[in-house]
């Protein structure tokens, strides 16, 4: 283990913490040796024990979750854990943190709990389901629109259910009566005004979580929570960010707003049936801004927003506020009752800040502080973003100055730290090797062929016929990682029609079934995009050979990650793309080539289709940044290495 460009020195050993993970490893069935996870839990107790925060980059297989719970727990601190995937959550929630427990309790002979946190809307509301079960009146529309046998069988499932949890539902439902039954926290009437309080899921899982040692959380979630004062988490001083190298975008996204015509259509769906009908003009107004702002957003087409481009859509804006506030009065003014004035009004007042935001934005337009946006939402619709373009003071005044933070992924990006700004004083990051033997378990190829950014046909062609050769040559068996939606519809139709073995794709099944099946069916392939670059832990020969059909640098439509490098050419000197998306590239190809070893006995071979990666003259980031894996041009090698290995 070594500190970047420094060798690593711990100020404390804890021999209790090391016996303790060892004593704790030891029962793990099939157990590996894993050297770098007690560097690892020493340089995270020496962390507490400090109050300073610590960045660690600990490669695949370190077993790092366990190697930063343990001290903590040892510690007796309360401790929140933020990951960017639900694969990490669901992998540390089903059997890290129980092992742990049942550890602690046994060795500490206290209790130890653990809880996983999510945003409202996964709870059930109770105040929502009074109002579904006999709905009349006003109420009534309310659900008319639902399916009336779901929505009984959830009322049925809410006498039952210990967690009112979206996750623990026992039967699938479409996506319009979940939301018909739950809230978000903007809408939740709160403790004071709600007369479902005291049964009230989301509170329950509040409540259980500040009884909680580890809270289990996502990047977004976590951010929020930061901003507005730890009302969902709840009082803690100590935070470990897993998968960092995701920190920057998803806490700035956490805090942008976010624009779409839908909140102006709901909005005024639920006015109607509040308010006088002689006042139906104004919910006309409002459905006729919904249409002019989707126009408008479309006219703007996917691109950058500022004030010199987007006249048409801030004069709907203008329009908007005054016109929301009209709306909010006619509801609060109506002869409906109390618990659905004020939903509707909560979202009102909650559209009229974004709206107001929004116009700040193109009326005092700071360049290089705020960035906007339009693009696509989940269902296709537009949607205005608007973002800040630097998190780092927020991140100082919220959380550096505030908590003891742990940072770790398996790859931090160059800059990333200095661009949060984490104070680490002296201090480097702490880097853990892999306990992987890359160099005798893989190989890495990288033919010699046109290069994607300048014969891009001649490329297409090339990776056509590689691909095809490369999961005959692995017998399936393949993981294939392409750079877009069209690649991965080409590719695999292209590959259906060739090859006989199964090839699962993206979008023909939840993530989590393709997965599962993929690991099932030895002789499968699984062709995906960005998705599955992360997440993706399938140990033993059904995943022998990652491919990647390019390196996934930043695309044009990346409209933060061109923002950032944008600025970052103004303050470096047109460096931008090598300080921000170059870094990003590297990020990505580690990530994704991470698939592929999982275990001490795995074996493989990573092949990236892109010649870039050994004949740009930045070929020697990837290099350095990838672990020790043997490289070759020659396809014959790869059939050398898989016949001698599988
Ligand atoms: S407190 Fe909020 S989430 Fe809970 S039942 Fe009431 S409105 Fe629903």
């Amino acid at each position: 283990m070594r500190h970047a460009d420094s060798v690593c020195t711990f100020n404390m050993y804890n021999s209790k913490l090391v016996e303790a993970l060892e004593s704790l490893t030891s029962r793990i069935e099939n157990a590996e040796e894993r050297p770098g996870q007690v560097g690892m839990a020493l340089a995270v107790d020496s962390s507490i024990a400090n109050g300073e925060h610590l960045v660690v980059e600990a490669g695949t297989g370190t077993g790092k979750t366990l190697a930063y719970l343990l001290p903590y727990a040892l510690a007796g601190k309360t401790l929140v854990v933020a990951t960017y995937t639900k694969a990490l959550q669901d992998q540390m929630l089903g059997s890290d943190l129980p092992r742990l427990k049942e550890y602690i309790e046994a060795k500490e002979k206290r209790s130890f709990k653990f809880v996983q946190l999510k945003g409202w809307s996964n709870y059930l509301c109770n105040e929502r389901v009074d109002a579904a079960k006999k709905p009349t009146g006003v109420q009534q529309s309310f659900f008319s629109e639902n399916d009336r046998s779901e929505l009984d069988q959830i009322i049925e499932w809410s006498k039952s259910t210990p967690t009112g949890d979206r996750s623990d539902l026992p039967f699938s439902i479409k996506e319009a009566t979940w939301n018909s039954l739950s809230v978000t926290s903007k809408e939740c009437f709160g403790k004071e005004k709600c007369p479902f309080y005291e049964s009230c899921f989301a509170f329950k899982s509040r409540k259980e979580s500040a009884k909680a040692d580890v809270l289990v959380t996502n990047h977004s979630l976590y951010a929020i929570d930061l901003s507005i004062g730890g009302h969902i988490i709840g009082a803690h001083d100590h935070v470990v960010i897993d998968e960092a190298h995701e920190m920057e975008a998803s806490f700035t996204m956490a805090w942008s707003v976010h624009l779409n015509a839908g909140r102006f259509e709901w909005l005024a769906s639920q006015a109607k049936r509040v308010i006088a009908r002689k006042h139906s003009d104004a919910v006309a107004k409002i459905n006729e801004l919904a249409t002019t702002m989707t126009k408008n957003m479309n006219n703007h087409k996917e691109q950058w927003v500022y004030s010199g481009n987007a006249a048409a859509i801030l004069e709907t804006l203008e329009l908007a506020e005054g016109r929301v506030e009209t709306l909010n009065r006619l509801v609060a003014l109506s002869s409906s009752d109390e618990r659905t004035k004020l939903r509707i009004t909560n979202a009102g007042e909650s559209l009229l800040e974004d709206i107001r935001v929004a116009r700040r934005f193109l009326t005092d337009f700071q360049p290089l502080s705020q960035i906007a946006w339009i693009e696509p939402n989940r269902i296709s619709k537009p949607e205005l973003h608007i973002v800040p373009l630097n998190v780092s003071e927020n991140l100082e005044e919220f959380l550096w100055s505030k908590k003891q933070a742990v940072l770790t992924s398996a790859t931090i990006q160059k800059n990333l730290l200095k661009r949060l700004r984490v104070p680490l004083g002296e201090e480097k990051p702490t880097v853990i090797d892999s306990p992987f033997n890359y160099k005798k378990q893989s190989l890495l190829y990288c033919p010699d062929i046109p290069d994607p950014s300048k014969e891009n046909s001649a490329w297409q062609e090339a990776v056509i016929t590689e691909i095809e050769n490369l999961i005959l040559l692995a017998g399936g068996r393949t993981l294939c990682l392409l750079s877009s939606n069209s690649e991965l519809h080409r590719i695999t139709a292209e590959m259906r029609k060739r090859l006989k073995v199964p090839i699962l794709m993206q979008g023909e099944k939840s993530p989590k079934k393709l997965l599962s099946d993929f690991s099932e069916e030895e002789k499968s392939c699984l062709f995906g995009t960005r998705t599955f670059f992360q997440g993706v832990d399938v140990p033993g020969p059904s995943l022998s050979m990652v491919i990647l059909n390019r390196i996934p640098f930043p695309g044009p439509n990346e409209f933060l990650v061109k923002a950032w490098s944008q600025k970052a050419d103004v303050e470096t000197g047109n460096f931008g793309w090598r300080e921000v998306e170059l870094p990003l590239g590297v990020t990505r190809v580690v990530q994704a080539a991470g698939r592929l070893i999982r275990k001490k006995d795995d074996l493989g071979v990573v092949a990236i289709l892109d010649p870039r990666m050994t004949r740009a003259d930045y070929a020697e980031q990837f290099s350095s940044a990838l672990p020790n894996m043997p490289m070759t041009d020659n396809i014959d090698d790869v059939e050398v290495f898989l016949h001698t290995n599988l």
